[in-house]
């Protein structure tokens, strides 16, 4: 099939570069953002959604590029912060062609951006883009699925969180609401069912994920994705997009503790968190408590995957959440605008 793959560079205040790309031979529609490479190439992953208009798309990768100079930072990895976005159904374009003229997009750059996983892209999809560049992470038979890693460092951050809020309550005592059962929501539900807890409640807009639960775990409630965040519930882990915690969204929301996988879970990430941490809500940086993907994409860049030192890495997550906490309470501050200030320091 002959390729028609076209790019153009946007010029974006404080994003290093922007490129919007497409190849109608195969349907191909996209954003990369690179935010920065101060600490090291942007590595962030590829997510496929069938956005209403380009402009959304756009923000989204904007927003998804800066949160992950902020979780390669805040894990203290040599990386920098990048994201792309694909448009469209990924049921009816995903086929060998199209991920093989995205891989060559992700070439054009050389090394400035390296991409993984994110919504919607699998490991399949991810050999696929490797065929035509080698700037590739979270490959088969080396780092994988990084998603499994992702959701025990959110388990290990949430733990921290409720030790922050809730001292001594034990999780079997808790109720959790988890917004999204994918790759990350499934294997955090995992970690909380392995740790004792029982009254879990989920939601999924997909009735393939909602039947891996009700078939995995028939104890687990499945409710409707509309009246997940107001159910009444003491954690609430949010495992599927950005953007849910907000104005609209708090005066519904009647969790206290606020923790999961979820990139850029503020709407508005100068103002929301102080309207929830007056509400008495803790919330868990999405940026800190998601690191996990990362850490363990970043052995495979580093050609060192060590299950060893990646569990150690990802139990720091929780050991940072703690601290955390503690000096935004000693400087009585809301823990997610005190980390954001911090963290931005060391881009
Ligand atoms: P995924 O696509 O595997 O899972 C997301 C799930 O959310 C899907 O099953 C989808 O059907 C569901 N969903 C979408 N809209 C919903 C709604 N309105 N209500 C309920 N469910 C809904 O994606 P994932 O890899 O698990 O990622 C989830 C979030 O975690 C994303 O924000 C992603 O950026 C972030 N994240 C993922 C990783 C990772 O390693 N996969 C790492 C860091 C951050």
């Amino acid at each position: 099939m002959k390729k028609s793959i076209s790019i153009t560079s946007l010029s974006i205040p404080h994003y290093e570069n922007v490129l919007y790309f497409t190849d109608p031979s195969v349907g191909l529609e996209g954003y990369i953002a690179i935010h920065s490479t101060s600490r090291g190439p942007a590595l962030g992953g590829t997510r496929f959604w069938p956005y209403a208009s380009k402009d959304d798309a756009l923000q989204d990768v904007l927003r998804l590029a800066e949160g992950m100079s902020l979780k390669a930072a805040g894990a203290d990895l040599p990386l920098g912060g990048g994201k792309a976005v694909l448009i469209g159904d990924p049921k009816v374009l995903k086929c060998p062609d199209y991920f093989h003229a995205y891989g060559e997009v992700i070439e054009s750059l050389q090394g400035q951006y390296i991409t993984a996983e994110d919504m919607n892209i699998t490991t399949e999809d991810i050999q696929l883009i490797s065929e035509k560049t080698s700037f590739v992470v979270g490959r088969s038979g080396l780092a994988g699925n990084p998603s499994p890693w992702t959701a025990l460092g959110v388990f290990h951050g949430l733990v921290a969180t409720l030790g922050a809020a809730l001292p001594n309550v034990s999780i079997s005592s808790l109720s959790f609401a988890i917004q999204g059962v994918g790759e990350t929501g499934f294997h955090l539900l995992t970690n909380l069912i392995k740790h004792g807890a029982k009254h879990i409640s989920i939601a999924d807009i997909n009735p393939d994920k909602r039947q891996r639960v009700q078939q995995t775990y028939p104890f687990v409630k499945i409710v409707d994705d509309r009246t997940l965040l107001s159910l009444k519930v003491d954690v609430l882990c949010p495992c599927a997009f950005g953007g849910v915690l907000n104005s609209h969204t708090l005066p519904i929301i009647q969790a206290k503790v606020i923790a999961g996988s979820a990139n850029n879970i503020f709407l508005d990430p100068y103002k929301d968190p102080y309207a929830f941490h007056d509400q008495g809500i803790l919330v868990a940086p999405d940026y800190l408590i998601n690191a996990g993907g990362l850490m363990c994409v970043h052995h495979e860049l580093i050609h060192h995957v060590s299950v060893e030192t990646l569990t150690t890495q990802l139990r720091l997550i929780g050991t940072r959440l703690k601290t955390l906490y503690k000096r935004a309470k000693e400087a009585n501050l809301n823990p997610f605008s005190y980390s954001l200030q911090l963290v931005q320091s060391l881009l």
